[in-house]
């Protein structure tokens, strides 16, 4: 299916010196924050109970209407996934790994009892919606364009169990950046983000992880902190990640994030860091005192940390350009907008 065919005919576009239609944002001047703005288009595709997913379409962005009874609003059957296409200098849209969230949320849909659309019709997907919202691609160097999969239950069930009806959504709104600056984060001592071992949910993008924890992040919020360090809920001593990024300290030559264990998220971001540092010729550890400390996700790709803070104790971290995280990121971000030769074949042309 290709998207709809009007897409260099809207009224308020305004037009590049290579002719590319642009959405009315003054691209330039504005600092594009995390936050929604909506675009024109979204994706959607259904499936019954027991049916795999076959056909979707490209729709304009807007509500949806559900049953008062579905299984997301009720029982919190739902996933969402979190990737970004980025614009590369020479104006070719690139997509980061998104074989990999396909795979993340497959993971997810078997631990919740949801079909799950194939690799191929989630990037398909994501592909095709990118298009439809090309005008919203921020031009190179002005942000990028953050794609937003959901997949929940959406059919009508009183009793608790698996929804009748699942729907796999796309949207996507463009972005800057996610933090402004350093993090100083506080160690969270009372609420934990997942149940330790791996029979718990904090290993997939459930919606059930995220409202849990607003309380501890709203109050480290209120105190002046940019969010929260969760510590494993067995032990109460380790810690395992923030609200919605994972962790990484670094002492001397090697780097440390704790280890995949089913209570931390498995990043993409994380993944693919790992990799960069170890090819910089950085050691991977399991457990080490720290020079430097920093924090990944999509949202905001690499972000230093300037401190933590665990009762009345505050610990300082290098950041700044000397830092590896500034090294780290700027590689990263090299490959995602094609200003770094991509040797890992880790992007994916939009075309
Ligand atoms: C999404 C998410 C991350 C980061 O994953 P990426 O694939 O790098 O975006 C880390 N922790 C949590 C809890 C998350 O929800």
């Amino acid at each position: 299916m290709s998207p709809p065919s009007n897409l260099g005919n809207f009224k308020d576009g305004s037009e590049s010196a290579a002719g590319e239609n642009y959405a009315d944002i003054n691209w330039d001047n504005y600092e594009l924050g995390f936050y929604l703005v909506p675009t024109d288009y979204m994706y959607v595709m259904k499936c019954a109970k027991g049916d795999k997913f076959s056909q979707g379409s490209i729709v304009p962005y807007g509500n949806i209407e559900i049953s008062p009874s579905a299984g997301i609003l009720n029982y919190g059957q739902g996933l969402f996934e979190g990737l970004k296409a980025y614009r590369t200098e020479d104006g070719r849209i690139l997509l980061f790994r998104p074989d990999e969230n396909a795979q993340r949320m497959k993971r997810g849909a078997d631990r919740l009892c949801m079909p799950s659309p194939s690799n191929d019709q989630f990037v398909n997907a994501v592909k095709q919606i990118v298009l439809a919202n090309k005008r919203w691609v921020p031009p190179s160097g002005k942000g990028s364009l953050y794609v937003r999969p959901l997949l929940m239950g959406t059919g009508a069930s009183l009793g608790v169990g698996p929804a009748p009806e699942y729907t796999f959504l796309i949207y996507c709104s463009p972005v800057g950046s996610y933090h402004k600056g350093a993090l100083n984060f506080k160690v969270e001592d009372k609420l934990y983000r997942a149940i330790s071992g791996s029979g718990g949910t904090g290993g997939i993008k459930s919606v059930t992880n995220y409202a849990p924890v607003y309380t501890a992040m709203t109050e480290a919020k209120a105190n002046g902190f940019s969010d929260v360090l969760f510590l494993d809920s067995a032990t109460g001593k380790y810690i395992e990640e923030a609200t919605a990024c994972n962790v990484f300290v670094v002492k001397d030559n090697s780097i440390f994030t704790p280890e995949i264990d089913g209570t931390i998220l498995p990043g993409i971001t994380r993944k693919s860091i790992i990799e960069i540092a170890i090819d910089l010729g950085y050691q991977w550890r399991k457990m080490l005192g720290a020079d430097e400390m920093f924090c990944t996700g999509t949202a905001m790709v690499v972000n230093s940390v300037a401190s933590v803070t665990y009762k009345e104790t505050r610990v300082d971290y290098k950041t700044g350009p000397e830092a590896l995280s500034a090294k780290l990121r700027a590689t990263l971000v090299g490959i995602q907008t094609g200003c770094v030769e991509d040797k890992k074949s880790w992007t994916v042309l939009v075309d």
